[in-house]
């Protein structure tokens, strides 16, 4: 078990992708880190990096203090389970657990062994005879972890594991990962593209975008305060309002309303300036009657959110989502009114938070 360090890591395709640019992070000992953004952002080249399948362009990587940078796949001592489970068709389980042990050429009976064990810690004992044609989806993702967890390694890194399992599976492969890396204490790098996933089982996680990071924090500090528009705009179930404003004076001009300063931005703001303001729907509280800095327009779409709606209200022609208890939605042409959290919202003066 070790920990993880990246410095100013670059990588260069040949053809000229810069798909890392120079990137600095730590992860500590025992940390189960997520890697967030949206495809094409550079989280793969950054597994492949720290593996050593792909060669850095400049920088170092640092395993458990150890510069690996130049060192082959084989001496990092990392274990990679990547998207597609690629599982030996022709194998059973057991072998296809014990196979990593055979490549270090680990006695049989040790193999043997070692397979029944961490198949049993998975919930396959049953399933150790069978051959992957003959398993469910879930069950060979399970599989595949199993033969990651058969080699000791100092790291887990996983490239989406989970993308190829249904919903309900894959929310029951999420607890149970999450739950095993707590047990094991193994340094883990996840990437997702899957935000929810993402705030569910890290303990901190990093957002990325174009080959850089653009906030490292745990899931409530980033859901709570992302760092920039980008990051605000990519996490949450329902995406941030981000709205245009201006100051005027002591309080804010929002889509044509007078809207207060939010709490984190108290002190902060010079008048007349240009500001985005940002608020989740989640924490705008919606009613039918006028209110004092609230967003005043016409109801324009309700979407049914299962628990709760999600009302897009038209304010003189700025959409602005509120997410209302089931039973006391609007309907659609109904005036509305959302009252933002003060001590929620928050303030972006080009692009970052301030
Ligand atoms: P992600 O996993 O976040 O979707 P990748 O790390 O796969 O992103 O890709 C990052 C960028 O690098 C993309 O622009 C992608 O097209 C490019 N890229 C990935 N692999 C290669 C490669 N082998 N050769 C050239 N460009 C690549
Ligand atoms: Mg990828």
């Amino acid at each position: 078990m070790a920990a993880i360090e990246l410095r100013g890591l670059t990588k260069v395709y040949p053809g000229g992708v810069k798909a890392l640019d120079a990137l600095d992070l730590v992860i500590p000992d025992g940390e189960f880190f997520a890697l967030l953004g949206p495809s094409g952002c550079g989280k793969t080249t950054l597994l492949r990096t720290i593996a050593g399948l792909e060669t850095a362009t400049g920088g170092a990587v640092v395993i458990g203090g150890r510069d690996v940078t130049g060192v082959q796949p084989g001496g990092r001592d990392v274990a990679m389970v990547f998207q597609d489970y690629a599982l030996f068709p022709h194998m059973d389980v057991t072998d296809n657990i014990a196979y990593p042990l055979r490549i270090k050429k680990v006695p049989k009976g040790t193999r043997r062994e070692k397979a029944a064990e961490v198949g049993a810690r998975l919930g396959l004992e049953h399933l150790m005879d069978r051959r992957p044609g003959q398993l469910s989806g879930g069950q060979q993702q399970r599989v595949a972890l199993a033969r990651v967890m058969a080699t000791q390694a100092q790291a887990y890194l996983f490239d989406e594991p989970l993308s190829n399992l249904d919903a309900r599976l894959r929310l029951e492969a999420r607890t149970f990962l999450k739950k095993l890396q707590r047990e094991l204490g193994v340094t883990t790098v996840f990437v997702t593209h899957d935000q929810a996933e993402a705030l569910a089982m890290a303990d901190r996680m990093a957002v990325m975008e174009a080959g850089h990071i653009r906030q490292i924090g745990t899931p409530s500090e980033v859901f709570q305060r992302p760092a920039n528009t980008f990051v605000a705009a990519f996490i949450g179930s329902t995406p941030m309002n981000l709205l245009d404003g201006i100051v005027r004076g002591d309080t804010l001009e929002v889509a044509g309303c007078k809207v207060a300063v939010p709490d984190s931005a108290a002190g902060l703001l010079s008048d007349g300036e240009q500001i985005v303001y940002g608020v989740r729907p989640e924490y705008l509280a919606y009613s039918a009657e006028p209110a004092d800095g609230a967003f005043g327009g016409k109801v324009a779409i309700v979407e049914n959110l299962g628990a709760a709606h999600l009302v897009t209200l038209d304010v003189g022609g700025v959409s602005v989502q509120a997410v209302v208890p089931e039973g006391s939605e609007p309907a659609v042409g109904d005036d509305g009114f959302a009252l933002p959290r003060r001590d929620r919202a928050l303030i972006y003066r080009n692009g970052e938070l301030v």
